[in-house]
This record gives structure tokens, sequence and C-alpha cells, in this order.
């Protein structure tokens, strides 16, 4: 078919032009810009924010340079309030480029399987949710952070798609 080639803005252009992720709250340059690179280069990272954007969360995400060097990424319960959960995420600011929009990816997970637990409204809820869903951290000191497979798989996968992207 002949015609004229119109310029079309791809999802990721046309998304950071207007940002309308009211669910998820990128609050520094930096997750800002893992937050876009995530939307553009992986269809895993789009569809856990378009979980989110349809959920009764708003999630915060902001890099954290306090991090003890093991721990990359955090998330955490910080408040149920007018029929809105808010979760906060933390990324550790040693980390950048692909890993650093996988680890968010990751977080944004976890916040997925917290908006499918309604039940959690606070700390102590979503801990005895992660007991049930996840396991105990490695290298946890004090019996509070926990993982799950399910956030392990998605940010290897997200970190693939950007792999593949980038080559
Ligand atoms: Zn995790």
């Amino acid at each position: 078919m002949a015609g004229v080639m119109l310029p079309m803005l791809s999802i990721g252009e046309a998304q950071e032009r207007k940002f309308n992720f009211p669910h998820v709250r990128p609050l520094d340059a930096s997750t800002r810009t893992a937050f876009f690179s995530g939307m553009k280069g992986s269809p895993l990272f789009r569809e856990l924010v378009a979980q989110l954007e349809g959920s009764d969360l708003i999630v915060h995400v902001e890099s954290d340079c306090t991090m003890r060097d093991r721990v990359q990424g955090k998330l955490l319960f910080v408040t149920a309030a007018g029929g809105v959960r808010y979760l906060r995420v933390r990324i550790g600011c040693a980390v950048s480029g692909i890993r650093q929009v996988a680890i968010l990816g990751h977080e944004l997970r976890h916040a997925v399987e917290v908006a499918d637990a309604p039940w959690v409204v606070d700390e102590s809820t979503m801990a005895e949710e992660y007991r049930r869903i996840g396991f105990q951290s490695r290298g946890d000191t004090d019996g509070s952070s926990f993982e799950s497979r399910a956030a392990i798989d998605a940010g290897e996968r997200i970190l693939r798609d950007l792999t593949i992207g980038t080559q």
C-alpha cells in the first residue's frame, strides 16, 4: 500500500510527554528515567504498571543512598487512608542503567502482590501476607524482609527484555 507515512510517536514517547501514571510516581530524576526506560523497553514492566494503574495503590518511588550494599530495592507499606493504600519503593542509588530498571520492576511486582491482597493494610499484615506467599530474604537479620519467586522472575525477565532492546 502506498501512502504518506505519518510520523508516529512510540508508546513510550507519547507517555513521556504527558506524565499520566497517577498510581506509580517516581519522585526524583533518576527513578523517573528508570521508570520510562522500563515503559519503553519491557512489555512485562508495562503490564505491571497497568495493573497498578487499575488498583487502589499509590506507589511513590525514590532513590535511597543510605541503603546497605547488599540491598538494592525495598518496598515499604506507608499507610492506608481514604480507600487508598500508599506504598513506597526505595532503590539503592548505587545501581544504574538496566539493573536499576530491573530492580524497579522487581519492586513493582511486589506492589502488584499487595494490590492482589486487599487485606494488607499495614506493615504487620504485609509481613503476614509475605509469610504466606513468599519466604525470608537471604541475609535478613530481624525477620522483617521477605522475597517472592514472582518478583525475582519479574526482575530477571525485565533485565532480559532490556538487554535484547539494547543489542
Ligand atoms: Zn523482592
